[in-house]
């Protein structure tokens, strides 16, 4: 593993109107006292905060680029997208992600279902109090260590809401198609994000890319936290190859995450073409 550094473009971050812990203002400062000047916003299924700040982005101490992060299937694996330089107030998204939005309430209803039946009562009721656009298994995470089902997030995912866990419900995600298509309709260039988390072969990644360039996605996330070196270095090649470009970013969630800060992740290969050369 490469040790992170600290960049000024970051095209990776979440709020509270997904899985993030800060407020859009408190966000913006918290990158901002971590030296990063461009910061893309890319909630989990939602534009809202592209919207409250719309009327006063020139304001704002940093740049920020119109960001969301969709989910969508790829054979029985759910991988992230990651749409940049979308137009928020594009109708075909906003009723995408509104559907989105729905069916993420409807699945963390339905673990609730499966964690009464294994003897964990009470989850549906407090899955209705979650504020959020767009509601998570972080937030369910959370919901649970906080009634003590287990000590903490990472175990929570292990025993019951991760893809091996008990109270599992898989997910019924759009294609990798759709999702690449709607942030094309919304004027935004896919990313694949964070390609070494999602426990692919190399064969399923090569597929994964082919598909992905297929169907209009242009670039891939190349340099996050924790990513691993050689993994990056073969992706950096086929990218290349395939004409895509190179994102970043530290998928910044929560400042008590200490493992996770604003703009650190390591540089991207010096052979890739970064995204926002784009713009
Ligand atoms: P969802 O989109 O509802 O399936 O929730 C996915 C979110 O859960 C991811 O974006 C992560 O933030 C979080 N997550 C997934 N797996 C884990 C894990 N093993 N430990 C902690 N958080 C996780
Ligand atoms: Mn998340
Ligand atoms: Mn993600
Ligand atoms: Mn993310």
């Amino acid at each position: 593993m490469q040790k992170a550094c600290s960049h000024t473009i970051d095209l990776h971050s979440h709020t509270l109107y997904s899985d993030g812990s800060l407020t859009v203002d408190d966000l913006i400062s918290h990158v901002v006292n971590h030296g990063v000047e461009t910061l893309a916003i890319t909630d989990h299924d939602s534009v809202g905060a592209h919207l409250e700040i719309k009327e006063r982005a020139l304001e704002l101490p940093c740049n920020i680029i119109p960001g969301v992060e969709i989910s969508c299937q790829f054979g029985n694996r759910e991988i992230h997208i990651v749409g940049l330089q979308i137009d928020p107030a594009n109708k075909v998204l906003t009723e995408f992600l509104q559907q989105q939005q729905s069916y993420r309430r409807q699945r963390l209803l339905e673990f609730a279902a499966k964690l009464e039946k294994a003897g964990v009562s009470g989850v549906g009721e407090k899955v209705e109090t979650i504020n959020a656009e767009a509601v998570t298994r972080t937030h369910l995470s959370q919901l649970l260590v906080e009634m003590g089902v287990a000590p903490d997030a990472n175990r929570v995912f292990k025993r019951w809401i991760g893809r091996k866990g008990r109270a599992y419900v898989p997910a019924r995600w759009p294609t990798l198609e759709k999702v690449v298509e709607v942030i094309g309709k919304a004027g935004g260039i896919a990313v694949v994000a964070h390609p070494g988390r999602y426990q692919l072969s190399r064969k399923q990644l090569k597929q994964l890319l082919e598909q992905f360039h297929l169907a209009g996605g242009r670039a891939v996330e190349l340099a996050y936290p924790n990513a691993d070196l050689t993994l990056i270095r073969w992706l950096a090649e086929r990218s290349s190859q395939l004409g895509l470009l190179a994102s970043q970013g530290a998928d910044f969630h929560n400042p008590d995450w200490r493992w996770v800060k604003p703009g650190h992740f390591p540089t991207l290969p010096s052979t890739v073409q970064p995204v926002w050369e784009m713009w």
